[in-house]
């Protein structure tokens, strides 16, 4: 059985206590590796590795970081189906969506920011003719990047690629659902010449291991990704050390469709926000609003479509859909499965757990796709995260209404609109509180966009250039103009 390794100055070690965690096969519900339990002294070792490569790390050309990086997207490139076979174990996601999603954007994330970098220019202001400011940007130091289970390569890449080229250094923790693509990703990284510490990879729980870097003081830069209530207890160790910290957390994210959209289009895109990766992705469009006129339309379609989604072993390449990524998390779903019926949903699909996956799989964690109605947008179902294969269907008449809809839950983090009407299209994607609205497409990613969430979603923005700011500190220089004498002009 494979027995992962924290990554610390450079060196695969295993965790000073010798403890190890069981790693679960979520297709099988049987472990198939281990996972370090590591806690407070593997991360003050990685800390200390971090503190020890920084001032050179921070202080090399950007062109010489830049060039490491590059290296790293080019190996991840070249280990694409070795990597992609492993998150498809981890997490139970379809080997197809791991392929074509998950390890191309990881190798995107690293090309992305190793470029950016040499491109990030500081602001200067001239105040009058009495001095010039510029603005130095300088990396703060040793950074902690911890990263959630459902797109674990993917999301873990997009913290460490920026913290790394604008010369951080960094501890980072995975998921311990789902610690192998990070792993491998520490072997590549050695491959690479990546200087010891300046990249570490801690694992463990969040507990043990993620509670130890949050509240180390010399950890000040804190980038998570996960749920809001972890977030919350972040935001409470953080704020007397006064880290910069940036929070990307949960949503229950609007899907809005009205009558002049189109639903060749809609369909099939909404079946991918509603059921890629079962679900389990923040951007999920899992409340679906449609104008009333076509929601009989649009419900025959769309749950016929979702009936005839391929659930099966990830590893096979015809499967749609995979396993959920945990048992608790199986678990989860489930008992929101049956609060929608308590509440007077009706299921209208799906609803059922451990579908005819025979074989290896008869013991995974399979929910079939799930389409809900009949719930009031107050519901519980409807308004917390499931983060699952299940999304609700619910009818508006009005703009107005359907935008109370919307912006009707603690949450603020993505919403799609699909219209033919562009005066609404821009009016809505004016009211809709959300970090980001899409028009007529969704997970339409560019990494140059600022990427995070409003109200209970987040605080603080990733991608492009937010993400090379977050990592820096600004410092303004004021270089005073002292008056020409010769010149005679006032100050
Ligand atoms: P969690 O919040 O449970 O965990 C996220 C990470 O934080 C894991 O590595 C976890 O470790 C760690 N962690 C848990 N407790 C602490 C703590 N006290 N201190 C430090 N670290 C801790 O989220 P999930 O892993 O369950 O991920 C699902 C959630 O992530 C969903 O709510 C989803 O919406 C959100 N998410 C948000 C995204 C966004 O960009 N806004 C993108 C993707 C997901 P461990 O699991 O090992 O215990």
């Amino acid at each position: 059985m494979t027995r992962i390794l924290n990554y610390i100055k450079g060196e695969m070690v295993p965790p000073e206590a010798g403890a190890f965690l069981p790693n679960i096969e979520p297709a099988t519900g049987a472990p198939y590796s281990e996972v370090p339990d590591s806690d407070s002294e593997d991360v003050e070792r990685a800390v200390a590795a971090a503190e020890s490569a920084f001032p050179a790390w921070s202080s090399a050309p950007a062109s010489e970081r830049s060039r490491l990086l590059l290296r790293v997207a080019e190996l991840i490139e070249q280990n694409l189906e070795r990597l992609a076979r492993a998150e498809s174990i981890d997490t139970g996601k379809p080997i197809r969506l791991a392929r074509s999603l998950d390890i191309p954007r990881a190798a995107s994330n690293f090309r992305f920011f190793a470029t950016a970098t040499l491109h990030f220019a500081s602001e200067s202001h001239a105040t009058d003719l009495r001095a010039i400011n510029y603005t130095l940007r300088r990396p703060r130091g040793v950074a902690g990047l911890i990263s959630p289970w459902n797109l674990p390569l993917y999301l873990m890449s997009w913290k460490i690629a920026p913290a790394l080229a604008t010369g951080n250094t960094a501890v980072a923790k995975p998921s311990e659902i789902t610690p192998m693509t990070a792993y491998l990703l520490s072997e590549l990284c050695r491959e690479a010449g990546l200087p010891a510490g300046v990249l570490n990879i801690v694992h463990g729980t969040g507990a043990k291991a993620g509670a130890a870097i949050t509240g180390h003081p010399r950890v000040g830069t804190i980038s998570f990704t996960g749920g809001t209530k972890t977030g919350a207890e972040i935001g409470r160790v953080c704020a007397p050390f006064f880290k910069k910290v940036a929070l990307e957390l949960g949503g229950k994210n609007p899907n809005i469709i009205f009558a002049d959209a189109g639903l060749e289009e809609v369909i099939p895109v909404s079946i991918r926000s509603s059921f890629d990766n079962q679900g389990q992705i923040c951007l999920s469009g899992s409340r679906i609003f449609v104008e009333r006129a076509i929601q009989k339309e649009f419900l025959e379609r769309f749950v016929e479509r979702a009936k005839s989604l391929v659930v099966g072993d990830p590893l096979e390449e015809s499967t749609e859909q995979g396993a959920l990524t945990s048992k608790a998390q199986f678990d989860k779903v489930l008992s929101y499965l049956q609060l929608a019926q308590r509440e007077g949903g009706r299921i209208l699909c799906g609803g059922e757990a451990r579908p005819a996956v025979g074989g290896r799989c008869a013991r995974g964690y399979f929910i079939r796709p799930t389409v809900i109605t009949g719930l009031p947008v107050s519901s519980r179902v409807n308004q917390e995260e499931i983060f699952g294969p299940v999304v609700t269907v619910t009818p508006f008449d009005s703009e107005d209404e359907v935008v109370a809809y919307a912006n009707g839950t603690p949450y603020g983090l993505a919403a799609s609109l699909w219209t033919q009407n562009l005066s609404r299209a821009h009016r809505l994607a004016e009211r809709i509180q959300s970090g980001t609205v899409w028009i007529n497409c969704w997970m339409l990613r560019d990494l140059r966009v600022p990427f995070g969430g409003m109200k209970s979603s987040g605080v603080g923005r990733e991608g492009g250039l937010e993400a090379l700011r977050f990592f820096t500190e600004p410092r303004n220089v004021c270089i005073h103009l002292p008056a020409n004498p010769a010149a005679g002009s006032a100050s």
